[in-house]
């Protein structure tokens, strides 16, 4: 598969306090993204991965501040473009994101379509009237939605419904890659399945070329992911298929991600239920080496002291932890 996202060496921190602070979300991330696949990103609250989303849409907006890196998307380089250009070539069109507080984004004032004219005036740089109302029900239809919901307020929607417009209105312009935060986390489980019902159709159609969908629960990426990246305190600490993931865990933090989740999948349940002790260290000063290593069990001295490179472990299966490095043994 082609790559339609190379992400090299991006490091973005929260800068604090007139740069006294920098909280360290993103530091140091190396993958890529393919066209057509869909992308899981997975780990703990607080990890990054929200960061990294807010990266790749090229949001920079302070505190935080891309440190370095690239980010390479469909064959151009995004991290010098200006405002103006992200917003004619590349928002809603290269890029687009439903953000994790969508449910509660929708403004309780507006009229659903007159927030749409809104965020397609500003953010997309349309201001045809008619024809944003022309794609509004365009992707209103594809995503299972009646026009009259255009002339009604968020609080008459219910939460499925409001997230059906977060995804419409994220697709309005068939973005090469839409960017999932979180899209099901607030709702329940028969609302979950026909939101991700809804990405994979709008997939299928062409709507969205690429998707990439975080989560804080990876028995959710079976049903949807080709592949799985995982991050732990700011860095990706492994990246494989859904079966290599999830069947051949290789880091010690993907080992215990997985046995601390309550699945009704036989082949993961019968691990048996864990917990991971301790708690994700602080950004700000996260420890040196590998970052697991306060709560890892098979911590040994090199790990204190350098920081593991990805390896590849197998065709397209990626790890940073030094017990699959040739050097350590
Ligand atoms: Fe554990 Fe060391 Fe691997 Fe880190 S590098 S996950 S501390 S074994």
């Amino acid at each position: 598969m082609k790559k339609l996202v190379e992400v090299r060496n991006l490091r973005a921190y929260y800068i604090l306090r007139g740069g006294k602070i920098a909280v360290k979300a993103v530091d140091n991330i190396t993958m890529d993204i393919k066209e057509g696949e869909v992308l899981g990103i997975v780990g703990e609250s607080g990890c990054g991965k929200s960061t990294f989303a807010r990266c790749i849409m090229m949001d920079f907006t302070p505190p935080l501040r891309k440190i370095g890196g690239k980010i390479i998307m469909n064959g151009h380089d995004l991290t010098n473009l200006s405002m103006e250009e992200l917003r004619k070539n590349v928002w809603g069109r290269l890029v687009s994101m439903i953000p994790q507080s969508a449910l509660n984004a929708l403004p309780p004032v507006r009229k659903i379509g007159d927030f749409i004219y809104d965020v397609a005036s500003y953010r997309l740089g349309i201001r045809d009237k008619e024809k944003v109302q022309e794609l509004a029900q365009e992707r209103f239809e594809d995503v299972k939605l009646a026009p009259y919901v255009l002339n009604m307020y968020p609080h008459e929607l219910s939460g499925g419904m409001k997230q059906r417009v977060a995804i419409a209105i994220a697709t309005l312009l068939k973005p090469k890659l839409l960017i999932a935060d979180e899209p099901t986390s607030a709702l329940d489980v028969v609302t979950q399945k026909a939101i991700l019902r809804t990405l994979l159709d709008l997939k299928k159609g062409g709507i969205i070329g690429s998707i990439m969908f975080i989560t804080h629960d990876i028995a959710i990426l079976r049903q949807i992911a080709d592949r799985i990246g995982v991050m732990y305190a700011g860095k990706l600490v492994e990246i494989g298929s859904v079966d290599q993931i999830l069947y051949n865990p290789l880091h010690p933090y993907t080992k215990a991600l997985i046995n601390s989740v309550v699945t009704p999948e036989p082949e993961i349940r019968k691990r048996g239920i864990a917990y991971i002790p301790g708690n994700p260290p602080e950004l700000i000063n996260p420890p040196p080496g590998c970052r697991f290593h306060p709560r890892c069990p098979y911590v040994k001295g090199i790990c204190k002291i350098r920081e593991p490179e990805m390896i590849t472990v197998e065709p397209g299966h990626l790890v940073a932890c030094h017990l699959y490095s040739q050097e350590e043994g």
